[in-house]
């Protein structure tokens, strides 16, 4: 955990990303430095209750069990993270730690277990493979060895921050919060010619975070504190990115074309991780922001023109979907807003699917694709159910 605390300073002071230890690898995986929340639809497909109360007996606060939207915020997670390690310590289990995936071990449709760091081997009958939305590399192995993975939709857009002040006074209707007041939030969504434009991953009192994985692309999302108490509010503000609008059948289609967005930014921002961004209304308005506000993106961001990054249809459904927005909510539609490129890891660009009764992969024994990775979750609680009826579902087979 230290260690990737160092990687993490050297991505927001240097602009320099290690591809396996970054705001989504290593231990604890996207969650460890996420924003912590845990509100979720996923009720039902398990027990959130369960996980909450797991979140609990590993140091979070009792009120995650009782708020409408509970929230542990990112400097509180790391330390949980770690907790929840011992418990999976003391009840038998190893950790190996520095050790990536690197092959499947198969035979006769069978797994027999995965080779690790091109030559170690690990020998299980049973694989739950979660290695979360970002690991291209596992979407490649397992096409070349034809193991069926399939497309799937996402949304891609920008991060979004304003001032804290102006979402609370939309919000609060008045021009200064009350210290009694949490900082408010928002959830914003329009449909432009058919296609959803939404806001998600709200953080009131928040940071905009670099979660590259690899060298040379731009990737944004966004964190809080418990207390939530920076002077910034930002939202990823996306727009449905449909099958049919990357043509082809390749199933990795949507995955090359997200990196290839991603690259694009990085070039645009000029290296270093510096991010591309432009005020809201110039944005809109189609024209280079003289200059940017203030804003939490550690790295750096550079005026640039964001529609040279982004595809026409989700440039032109954000520049329709903004100042409606700006109607629903007095005081959104400004300048003094940043748009920051690119919010691209919404979701898993690939799905590796499974039987809905035994969880395995269709063609490989022993196999179990889970979480956001394999396309089965959205969040935190989500991955974390998803986990557990994996699990229950190895023990249900033995
Ligand atoms: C900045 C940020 C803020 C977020 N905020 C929220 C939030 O507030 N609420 C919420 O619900 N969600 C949030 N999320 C999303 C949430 O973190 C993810 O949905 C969740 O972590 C997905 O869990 P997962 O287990 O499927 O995958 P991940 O958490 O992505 O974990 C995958 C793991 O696999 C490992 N791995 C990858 N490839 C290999 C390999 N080849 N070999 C071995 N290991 C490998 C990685 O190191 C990682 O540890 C946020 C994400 C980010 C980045």
């Amino acid at each position: 955990m230290k260690q990737r605390r160092r990687d993490l300073a050297a991505i927001n002071k240097q602009g320099l990303v290690n591809m396996e230890s970054n705001y989504c690898y290593g231990e604890g995986g996207a969650g460890t430095y996420s924003d912590g929340k845990l509100y979720t639809r996923s009720n039902k497909r398990g027990d959130v209750n369960q996980v909450l109360e797991i979140f609990v007996q590993h140091g979070a606060t009792e009120d995650i069990l009782i708020d409408a939207r509970p929230h542990i915020g990112t400097n509180k997670l790391p330390q949980i993270i770690t907790a929840i390690r011992e418990t999976i310590l003391e009840a038998g289990a190893e950790v190996l730690f520095d050790r990536k995936v690197t092959d499947l071990i198969l035979s006769s449709g069978k797994i027999k277990g995965v080779v690790v760091n091109g030559e170690e081997q690990v020998m299980a009958d049973a694989v739950i493979l979660a290695t979360g939305h970002s690991a291209r590399d596992i979407y490649e192995l397992l096409h070349r060895k034809n193991i069926l993975v399939e497309a799937k939709p996402f949304a891609l857009g920008v991060r979004i921050e304003h001032p804290q002040a102006i979402i609370d006074a939309a919000q609060y209707h008045c021009d200064v919060r009350s210290p009694f007041l949490p900082p408010a939030n928002y959830s914003l969504v329009e449909q432009v010619e058919e296609r959803g434009v939404f806001s998600f991953c709200m953080c009131p009192g928040g940071i905009i975070a670099p979660c590259a994985t690899y060298k040379e692309e731009i990737v944004v999302n966004g964190w809080s504190p418990s207390r939530r108490n920076n002077p910034f509010a930002n939202s990823g503000t996306v727009v449905q990115i449909n099958l049919n609008d990357v043509p082809g059948t390749d199933p990795l289609r949507m995955m090359n074309f997200q990196a290839e967005i991603e690259k694009t930014a990085f070039r645009l921002g000029g290296g270093d991780l510096v991010a591309p961004a432009q005020r809201m209304v110039d944005f809109v308005e189609n024209r280079l922001s003289v200059d940017l506000p203030k804003n939490s993106y550690l790295p750096g961001t550079k005026s640039a023109m964001l529609r040279d990054t982004l595809p026409d249809f989700v440039f032109t459904s954000l520049q329709q979907a903004l100042p409606r927005f700006g109607k629903k909510m007095k005081g959104y539609y400004t300048n003094e807003a940043i748009l920051v490129g690119v919010e691209s890891r919404s979701s898993s660009p690939v799905r590796i699917p499974r039987d809905k009764e035994t969880y395995q992969h269709p063609q490989v024994q022993g196999l179990f694709p889970c979480a956001e990775g394999a396309g089965y979750a959205g969040g935190i609680v989500s991955a974390a159910i998803d986990g557990i009826n994996c699990a229950d579902a190895i023990l249900n087979c033995q």
